[in-house]
């Protein structure tokens, strides 16, 4: 098999030992499956992402030794989001939504995961002269998808979330648009990322779906037609507590690391081990870290 692989690090803070570890599945996939490798800078939430973030990305994963084949940063093609957009809205597909935040949680269902299931107060309405989002109209549809890890999954977007938003309050575009039309037009085949983002699959399939759809029939926009990749959601490590490291919360940079005198092969055995994956934290070159995975898969 060939194609495409991505990961797809958001420049909101520095690189953690979740990164790590999502990289080294990233890597162990494209070993397993003879993958070419695509690093995507996810900087779609313009108020959060800094330069300074970007730049230690590259930094960290060369000191790792993480090689790819190829890169963009999503900021360099907003323009192509924004041609997107206007194709969804001339098809009627895309509404403002100037519900607050308060409104959204006291005004609609919450899910079991914390989410709100938006129920489509703001359709039809046109409120664009006040601050909004931009959402999608999605179909009251179930969607069949499969994980190459998890198994089977059968998720209506409508009743796990309903229509979202694809462009914030702020003007910047939302992680699901974003993810979509770069996975399109990047070609990826195949999506490895932690089972924490499980969740936005049903909606990126049928996001994707309709984004391909609309815009397959204007050549300049080189979207093509829509095939689903290949998904895996790999576990996540835990804090001693059972909660997932975040870079919110306590998580160690990999900078800080590395600033404190650790070594790239003693932070890989480190991850390994706390991802279960190794019974030591003995220091592991990338090669042999990625290997280890590979046996995983
Ligand atoms: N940018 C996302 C993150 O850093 C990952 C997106 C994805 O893999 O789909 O959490
Ligand atoms: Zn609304």
């Amino acid at each position: 098999m060939s194609g495409t692989i991505r990961f797809a690090p958001s420049p909101t803070g520095f690189l953690h030992e979740g990164h790590l570890l999502s990289a080294l599945y990233v890597w162990a996939a494209a070993k397993k499956w003879d993958l070419k490798i695509h690093l995507r800078i996810e900087d779609h939430d313009q108020g959060r992402a800094r330069k300074e973030y970007i730049d230690s990305i590259y930094e960290d994963l060369e000191w790792l030794g993480f090689k790819y084949d190829s890169q963009s940063v999503q900021s360099n093609h907003f323009d192509l989001f924004q041609k997107v957009l206007d194709k969804l809205s001339e098809k009627g597909l895309v509404y403002p939504c100037t519900c607050s935040r308060k409104q959204l949680l006291t005004e609609n269902p919450i899910s079991e995961t914390g989410e709100v299931i938006y129920q489509g107060k703001c359709l039809g309405e046109l409120k664009n002269d006040q601050p909004h989002s931009l959402r999608i109209v999605i179909p009251d549809k179930v969607i069949d998808w499969h994980d190459e890890r998890l198994g089977d999954f059968r998720e209506n977007p409508k009743k796990q979330c309903g229509d979202f938003p694809i462009r914030n309050r702020d003007g910047f575009w939302t992680y699901q648009f974003a993810v979509c039309i770069d996975d399109l037009v990047q070609g990826i085949t195949h999506i490895v990322r932690g089972e924490d983002i499980r969740n936005s699959t049903a909606r990126q399939i049928a996001l994707s779906g309709i984004i391909s759809e609309v815009c397959t029939g204007d050549a300049s926009l080189q979207i093509p037609t829509y095939k689903r990749p290949l998904y895996l959601h790999h576990p996540l490590i835990v804090d001693p507590n059972g909660k997932k490291l975040s870079k919110r919360e306590h998580a160690h940079s990999l900078r800080q690391e590395k600033e404190a005198g650790i070594s790239a092969e003693q932070l890989l055995g480190r991850v390994l081990y706390k991802a279960k994956i190794t019974p030591t934290p003995s220091p592991l070159p990338l090669e042999a870290a990625i290997g280890q995975i590979v046996r995983t898969l």
